[in-house]
């Protein structure tokens, strides 16, 4: 069955589906991106990603392809075409096409907007997670507006493909000694005293949607969490260190550059956490 995509108002084999040479998106990377999974039928985590989505097309004064209860419509009627009962959803919008021209297009330019599924495997994810992963740590390059979730990946990709060549899953990345996040994730670790830490929501990380129902996941399961920078080298020593995002959920990190992180497999702090995020996300 071939696969279905939406595009700028039509659903279209996706192997056809095409965006024109002068989308903003594709010369500027103007443009923004969501990612959600629908586990068994149901969106883990949509009002969060619509919210963020929407914060993030506020932030580059990009205006919506339309409402969000139009796109939640839209975006139920990819899966079912489909035929999906696990997906992974991948929403972009961007500024439109224009004659290419820094400066933002005339008023009323229609945005652009494509909606992808592919199938997610969840049990892939479980068995991942039971093993643990490992990453290695790279430059943090990028700019100095990843709270807004664009489709300017570049660094991003330089990073997770680094980690690919060595063998690893991730990518920390690092900027002044001080883990930002990962390439395509929030990291975190967990201190002596078992408390959770991650770096706070500037503008220098992206707030994930999954790090935030973690926070709310460990404040039931009364683990202290704790929003302050930490060092490449406190990781390296910490008992414990996870990452979140909504494709891995809780993901426990069993070694950074190849240095073995707590007793080498999967601590229990995050599988815990993993547990309670997944039926957290189940309950809607
Ligand atoms: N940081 C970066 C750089 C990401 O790309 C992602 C995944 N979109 C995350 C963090 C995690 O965000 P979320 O939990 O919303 O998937």
């Amino acid at each position: 069955m071939p696969r279905i995509a939406y595009v700028n108002g039509r659903y279209v084999p996706q192997r056809s589906a095409m965006v024109h040479i002068e989308d903003r998106g594709y010369q500027f990377a103007d443009g923004i991106y969501e990612v959600c999974v629908v586990v068994n039928g149901d969106y883990w985590d949509m009002e969060g990603h619509l919210a963020r989505m929407q914060r993030s097309l506020g932030e580059l004064q990009m205006a919506a392809p339309m409402d969000m209860s139009a796109l939640k419509v839209v975006m139920a009627e990819v899966v079912r075409r489909n035929r999906l009962k696990n997906a992974l959803v991948y929403m972009q919008v961007t500024r439109g096409v224009a004659p290419r021209n820094h400066q933002f297009p005339a008023a009323g330019t229609e945005p652009s907007l494509v909606i992808t599924a592919r199938r997610f495997d969840f049990n892939a994810s479980d068995a991942k997670a039971s093993k643990g992963i490992a990453v290695i740590s790279q430059p943090d390059i990028r700019w100095g507006r990843v709270d807004i979730k664009t489709v300017g990946l570049l660094p991003n990709a330089l990073a997770k493909e680094a980690a690919a060549k060595a063998g690893a899953a991730e990518a920390l990345l690092v900027r002044d000694g001080v883990v930002t996040e990962c390439s395509a994730s929030n990291a975190w670790i967990v201190d002596k005293t078992g408390a959770i830490v991650t770096h706070p929501k500037t503008n220098q990380i992206l707030g994930g949607i999954t790090r935030q129902t973690a926070i709310a996941c460990a404040e039931e399961l009364q683990i202290k969490v704790i929003e302050r920078p930490f060092t490449l080298e406190e990781a390296k020593a910490a008992p414990e260190a996870f990452l979140t995002s909504a494709t891995s959920f809780v993901m426990p990190i069993v070694s950074i550059d190849g240095a073995r992180i707590g007793a080498g497999k999967p601590g229990p702090v995050a599988l815990r956490l993993r547990e309670a995020y997944k039926a957290r996300a189940a309950r809607g």
